[in-house]
């Protein structure tokens, strides 16, 4: 197991957050200055279907430029994976610039990169780049092209005060 570079994403896989994306719609329930949206968490993010009506810009995504540590709260199963293993890296939607926020709470030695983009392809091409990637995901569009691509992964599911990581193998 030793040579695999652990990937970990960070929203709802390291740690459970709060910040909230912002659907713009007509049928919002709640009002800011660019109009009526409504509020998402990254998890239900996923699974999430835009009506033709409805959209994303980049200022949906603005309280993901921050982690408000106040409220996010360890997923502790995973972070002790991430604590035991060597060579790992951070990788997540996230902008780059999120990176002293993380690095405040998460410490040791480990990359950090954060893609900008919450395209699963995208992040699929960075895992791709390492010889022996292993992957622990709560998206489980990532854990998918994982798995069409034979790379081994963990995909990690939250309900209520439940823990599960899910593991896949290819050898
Ligand atoms: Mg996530």
């Amino acid at each position: 197991m030793s040579d695999y570079t652990y990937i970990f994403d960070f929203d709802y896989t390291l740690f459970k957050t709060y910040e909230e994306i912002k659907v713009w719609s007509p049928r919002g329930d709640r009002n800011c200055k660019q109009g009526a949206y409504f509020p998402l968490l990254p998890n239900e993010y996923q699974s999430f279907k835009l009506a033709e009506d409805e959209y994303l810009n980049k200022e949906s995504f603005s309280e993901f430029l921050k982690v408000d540590w106040g409220r996010a709260s360890p997923i502790q199963p995973v972070l002790e994976i991430f604590n035991l293993v060597k060579k790992k890296i951070i990788l997540t939607a996230r902008d780059q610039s999120i990176e002293p926020f993380i690095r405040k709470k998460i410490l040791g030695a480990y990359d950090f990169v954060g893609l900008g983009d919450g395209s699963p392809n995208l992040k699929l091409n960075f895992i791709q780049k390492f010889k022996r990637p292993f992957v622990f995901e709560d998206s489980i569009k990532v854990v998918e092209l994982c798995n069409a691509n034979k790379i081994p992964n963990g995909l990690v599911t939250l309900k209520n005060q439940s823990v599960n990581i899910l593991y896949t193998l290819y050898e």
